[in-house]
């Protein structure tokens, strides 16, 4: 039996990640965490009779009913997730939580030795050096669950690394594919929510309609498979059947295919090495199904330029451009700041970044809290300028 720890249990990837657990006898859960969504967590404790949970804010922890579940320990507060991986004994640790308020967990887990499986792609955006030198000090493998990585992972794994020329990341290219500037200026919440492939949580729909996802997907490569920017290519691919690509040294390409269904990727962290059954419809080839290969337009959409741009920097500059990211997309969400003002903010912030790498977590915090401060600032500047030219 496998122990498994999972953190961000309530949203997108977590929902699914408990669904693979549920069908498969090998696995069980061992300590869920969630941000605020109490009422669901306590419902997977109980059906799944997990006693150990962390939520993170303390306001939604204490309305907890411990009269419902009074196995139930709660840990609660900013630190919590960590706290939960450090003191639930567990072989694996499936970090799914948004955001940089993933990475103190990816640490911890590194810390004890656990495997981690990583679809907190923002602990390798804000931190990948002090992420991957922890990985690789501790002897423990980074399992990505993003379906791109997980594929590349695989291809690589197949290929053998000298094998590989370079890296080829497929992006849907989002619903505002083929649109331009002056159509993207009146987009709305519901508009960019609603992605034509993937089914998933708030934060990362916005950014696959900005393409970040992209940027940030990029970054998070470059240091899971420790190969130089340049050597990582973005190509839009609409079908969303093919979701990476792997150039080998003699010129032939691999490619990784199947539906898009997050549990494919989840179960093969989860299963790692092994493989498992998993019940997603089968990618049916006699259907005369096409697969379609473009350039990302880059000038419309600049995420990308703007993430290999941070990515030269350094680790210092990545963390910035997402602490800006999450700033601008929290603003457009709540209706005040314009979707082509995301990509103005992140510029801005990733203008004024500073070069360099983290040696400590503190230093990482240090960096997140100051690029958020700017870019709260930033976003009221282009919310207001862009006021005063509709005037
Ligand atoms: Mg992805």
């Amino acid at each position: 039996m496998k122990r498994v720890i999972v953190l961000g249990a309530t949203g997108s990837i977590g929902v699914q990640a408990l669904k693979v657990i549920a069908a498969s006898p090998d696995l069980y859960v061992a300590g869920l965490s969630c941000d605020r969504s109490v009422a669901l967590l306590l419902e997977q404790a109980i059906s799944l009779r997990v006693n150990d949970v962390a939520v993170a804010d303390e306001r939604a922890a204490a309305t907890i009913p411990g009269a419902l579940y009074p196995e139930l320990s709660v840990r609660a507060g900013s630190g919590a997730a960590a706290r939960l991986v450090r003191e639930v004994d567990a072989d694996l640790v499936l970090n799914a939580i948004v955001g940089f308020a993933g990475l103190e967990s990816t640490l911890a887990a590194l810390e004890c030795g656990r495997a981690l499986a990583l679809a907190n792609k923002e602990s390798l955006v804000c931190a990948g050096s002090l992420v991957t030198e922890l990985a690789a000090r501790q002897g423990v493998e980074i399992l990505p669950v993003d379906s791109e990585h997980s594929a590349l992972y695989q291809l690589v794994g197949a290929a053998g690394p000298r094998a590989v020329d370079s890296l080829v990341i497929t992006a849907s290219g989002g619903p505002f594919r083929g649109w331009d500037p002056a159509r993207l200026t009146a987009v709305t919440r519901e508009q960019a929510l609603a992605h034509p492939t993937w089914s998933m949580g708030e934060k990362i729909t916005i950014d696959s309609a900005t393409l970040m996802n992209k940027g940030l997907e990029v970054i998070e490569a470059h240091h899971l498979f420790g190969l130089a920017y340049d050597r990582i290519e973005v190509v839009v691919h609409p079908q969303s059947l093919v979701h990476a690509l792997v150039r080998m040294v003699d010129g032939a390409l691999l490619a990784h295919l199947g539906v898009a269904d997050m549990r494919v990727p989840i179960a093969y962290a989860l299963h790692h090495p092994e493989r498992a059954t998993v019940a997603v419809e089968r990618l049916d080839l006699s259907g005369g199904i096409s697969l379609d290969f473009a350039a990302p337009d880059e000038e419309t959409f600049p995420a990308i330029g703007l993430a290999r741009a941070a990515g030269a920097k350094g680790d210092a500059a990545t963390c910035a451009l997402n602490a800006a990211n999450e700033v601008a997309v929290r603003s457009f969400l709540k209706g005040d700041l314009p979707f082509l003002g995301i990509s103005q903010v992140v510029r801005k912030i990733v203008e004024a970044s500073e070069a360099g790498s983290f040696g400590t977590y503190a230093e990482a915090v240090a960096v997140d809290e100051q690029a958020r401060g700017a870019a709260v600032a930033v976003c009221v500047e282009v919310a207001n300028a862009r006021m005063d030219c509709s005037d």
